[in-house]
């Protein structure tokens, strides 16, 4: 019998379930894709959009043509509700019914969440979305122009440690060359126990290495901080300090895509979807998740539990256990489990010159070996692997 699979979004995790459900199944079965936006963004370039160093142009592609080449049906809609059970999913395109159902839908951005956060209603710029990205540049020119305090921080309730890190890292880089460093003083504020935590209980020998680079560029670093508010006279924190700013740039805390977090039977309050090592969801098991959309036990961090990053290697990883799981379960072969803590680890931290390499057999602890390889090969090897990535998906190959 003709199946039918529909996807919920199309970035690192439901582009790459797609492609793979395709490799697994050919065209025996139905794959569509639905997602509000026909554009994939290299997300990790974020990181330098608002010092000018990247375009849309350069950092992202059409996904339409890619994807229906290889014989997925893809329709750009906002999904508005999922019917768990009535297995349909409803869009600003219409409903679509479906035999196995692929959440891929992400974070989003809470800005509500700390009273003045935000470019949208606050004070402070951010680089979650390509489109924020964009109008930071404005305010990172404008610090240019007038140089003044600057405060990078990271809410409570964000996953986002490594790419704050890196963000920070990029901007006093920028000042550095600019011969402002003095002109600058930079403060970092983040709510992890130590600098090189990154919301996965730490990695080797990475926060001393984070911790040098800070001093190095002078880079005040607050940790075990929670930001309270944002007002026009600075970032409030809960230690009763109040952080003066020319240039402020805080990631929000992060919720679940709303209809996600609407589904209370498979969904944890903040919106992630718990799965099992399958990837399947709680009591669901035609609807499975993958990427930022899946839920992941914090690690030990006492005062201020720190969310677990998603990587787009782990939600890529992901996503290839779900499209082998649902080509299997269709077809009558034995699933595999992989429980994302288990999956290797590879992520590069860029520091604008310099930065460093990590890999490890395991994303979580516990692990038998976490590699760290600092230096200036590591932003070439970032600058690479954005060349690689974006030639190898615009061609479909995942
Ligand atoms: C600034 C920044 C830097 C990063 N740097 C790195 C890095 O260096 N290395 C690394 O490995 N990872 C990095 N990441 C993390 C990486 O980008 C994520 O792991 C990855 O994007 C997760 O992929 P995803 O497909 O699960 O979710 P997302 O990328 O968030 O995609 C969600 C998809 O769902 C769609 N969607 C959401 N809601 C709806 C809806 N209601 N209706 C229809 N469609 C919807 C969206 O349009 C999108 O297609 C970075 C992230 C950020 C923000």
């Amino acid at each position: 019998m003709r199946r039918r699979i529909v996807i919920l979004g199309s970035s690192f995790a439901g582009m790459t379930a797609a492609l793979e459900l395709k490799h697994h199944i050919g065209d025996r079965h139905d794959v569509i894709v639905l997602s509000r936006s026909d554009e994939f963004v290299f997300l990790p370039s974020l990181i330098w959009v608002p010092f000018g160093l990247r375009t849309r142009e350069e950092i992202t592609f059409l996904l339409p043509p890619v994807l229906e080449r290889r014989g997925v049906v893809f329709h750009r809609a906002e999904v508005t509700s999922i019917d768990l059970a009535g297995r349909g999913v409803v869009t600003t395109e219409g409903r679509f019914e479906y035999d196995y159902l692929v959440l891929a839908t992400g974070p989003r951005g809470h800005y509500d969440g700390v009273p003045g956060l935000g470019p949208h209603r606050g004070h402070t710029c951010s680089f979650l979305t390509l489109d924020e990205a964009l109008a930071a540049q404005e305010d990172f020119f404008a610090l240019i122009e007038s140089p003044g305090p600057a405060v990078v921080g990271i809410a409570p309730g964000s996953s986002c440690f490594p790419f704050a890190c890196e963000f920070v890292l990029n901007l006093a880089h920028q000042l550095e060359r600019r011969h402002l460093t003095d002109a600058v003083p930079l403060t970092y504020v983040t709510p992890e126990p130590y600098l090189g935590h990154f919301g996965i209980g730490g990695f080797g020998r990475a926060g001393e290495r984070v911790a040098e680079m800070f001093a190095r560029l002078k880079i005040r670093a607050l940790v075990d901080t929670a930001i309270t508010q944002v007002t026009p006279d600075g970032v409030h924190l809960d230690d009763g300090q109040t952080l003066p700013f020319r240039f402020g740039a805080v990631l929000p805390p992060l919720r679940g895509a709303r209809p996600v977090q609407a589904l209370d039977a498979i969904a944890t309050p903040s919106g992630f979807v718990r799965v099992d090592p399958l990837y399947r969801a709680n009591g669901y098991p035609e609807v499975y998740a993958c990427g930022a959309a899946v839920y992941l036990d914090p690690p030990d961090a006492p005062r201020l539990p720190c969310a677990v990053p998603r990587t787009g290697y782990v939600s890529e990883e992901m996503a290839r256990v779900v499209a082998y799981n649902i080509a299997a379960d269709i077809e009558g072969r034995r699933p595999v489990a992989l429980p994302a803590a288990s999956i290797d680890a590879k992520y590069v931290l860029d520091a604008g010159n310099t930065g460093m390499i990590m890999t490890s057999d395991h994303f979580l602890e516990p692990r038998d070996h976490a590699w760290l390889i600092p230096g200036p090969e590591a932003h070439w090897a970032k600058v690479a692997h954005e060349k690689y990535f974006l030639a190898t998906r615009r061609h479909g190959m995942v």
